[in-house]
């Protein structure tokens, strides 16, 4: 039973009701709130904090390394692929260009694809459509994006010597971000509420009910559901299925020769530099029904693999493992990497799966998203 004064205040009906305060949540709102600035805005989270892949990635400001780019070419052909590209470039340049870059660590350091000492067929292969790549490219990012690294062994690992240098990519602090769009978003006026977790949604032609676990009913004129990985308990027959991604992280090492962002196996691992520990990531391909889970858990079967990944890349170095975590990605049951932006009805829309490079493309995704409301 509710008070008049909560009735009237902190449960009081809102024009938006988004659930999920991950980066697709959180600029959802920023995007509805710039667009309508009369209008009230809610967010409810079921986490203390945003609790799904936002402050549990890698941190890469990345479009796809070129060996990814070159399988989607062949799956989805130069339009599909382009877009998507074209949707990561501009999410990347909406956080430069919104925030102080300083502000959520981001580093220009580079990125590079390297590859393992029986792969020359694939690097070589890889070479010869560079060109074509580059080709394609140019006209998003204004500039040519790969180069034949040569000198990949300067990095002090036993791996194959040549690699691809994309000069554009970089890093970020995931954390900061979040936290640098809640506070914009707070100042436009927008309210999150953290630990409600919405079981069921109610939706007639003029209002949106979400009944969150402890019964309580959120009203709204419109409703934006931002859950990615955990969209299947709202939506059952959606085709998003959660993909857990698991990460370790070493001990400072102080030789560290790894500086930037990196990709091997056609992005399924990654890695990069925090100062001068590293991070490593990946592995989901190794057992990909294992990793179909929701459980923010890891694994002793990836870990294993990204621990003997590590002896590669450090055979010299003294460290430990200091920290390792996970966080759910989503895809499609066939590992379908497009956005799902969708209105579902009038006053309700989609915006979930945002697959691996999610980061980079939820700017562009809420804004899709908000477009759908008149
Ligand atoms: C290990 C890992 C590494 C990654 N590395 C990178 C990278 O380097 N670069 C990159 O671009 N992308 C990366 N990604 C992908 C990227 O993190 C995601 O695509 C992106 O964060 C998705 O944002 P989102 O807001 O859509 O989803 P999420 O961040 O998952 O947010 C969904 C939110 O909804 C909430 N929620 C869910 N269900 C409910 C409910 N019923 N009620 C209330 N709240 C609910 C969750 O608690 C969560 O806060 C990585 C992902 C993982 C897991």
């Amino acid at each position: 039973m509710q008070s008049y004064w909560e009735t009237s205040t902190y449960s009081a009906p809102s024009d938006l009701l988004i659930i999920g305060s991950g980066l697709t949540g959180l600029l959802c709102a920023y995007h509805y709130a710039q667009r309508f600035p009369t209008r009230k805005v809610r967010i409810l989270e079921r986490g203390p904090f945003p609790f799904g892949a936002s402050t549990r990635n890698a941190g890469f400001a990345c479009f796809g390394s070129p060996t990814e780019l070159l399988d989607d070419l062949r799956e989805l052909g130069e339009n599909d692929t382009l877009k998507r590209v074209e949707m990561r470039v501009k999410g990347l340049e909406f956080y430069r260009s919104t925030f102080n870059p300083d502000d959520y660590d981001f580093n220009k350091r580079g990125g590079w694809e390297i590859f393992r000492l029986s792969e020359s067929h694939i690097v070589e292969n890889a070479k010869d459509r560079l060109d074509y790549l580059n080709q394609l490219l140019t006209p998003i990012l204004n500039e040519r994006v790969y180069d034949v690294d040569k000198d990949i062994n300067r990095f002090g690992a036993e791996i194959y010597p040549e690699g691809f240098h994309n000069p554009h990519e970089g890093q970020l602090h995931p954390g900061k971000l979040c936290r640098l769009i809640d506070k914009a978003i707070r100042q436009l006026g927008v309210e999150i509420v953290n630990g409600i977790e919405i079981e069921t949604i109610e939706n007639t032609s003029d209002e949106v009910i979400l009944l969150d676990k402890s019964g309580f009913a959120w009203k709204a004129a419109q409703c934006i559901v931002a859950t990615n990985g955990l969209t299947k308990s709202l939506f059952p027959d959606e085709n998003i299925e959660p993909a857990r991604g698991q990460i370790l992280m070493t001990s400072p090492i102080p030789e560290l020769k790894w500086k930037g962002t990196f990709h091997i196996d056609r992005g399924y691992f990654y890695f990069r530099n925090v100062e001068n520990r590293l991070l490593l990531g990946g592995g989901r391909h190794l057992d990909v029904l294992g990793e179909r889970s929701s459980e923010r858990v890891t694994s002793e079967k990836i870990q294993t693999e990204l621990e003997q990944l590590l002896k590669t890349l450090l055979p010299k170095a003294n460290y430990k493992v200091d920290m390792r975590w996970s966080g759910i990605m989503a895809f499609g049951a066939k590992n379908e990497k497009a956005p799902r932006v969708e209105a579902l009805s009038d006053n309700l829309v989609l915006a979930a799966r945002l697959g691996g490079m999610g980061v980079a493309i939820a700017p562009e995704v809420s804004k899709q998203a908000v477009n759908l409301f008149s």
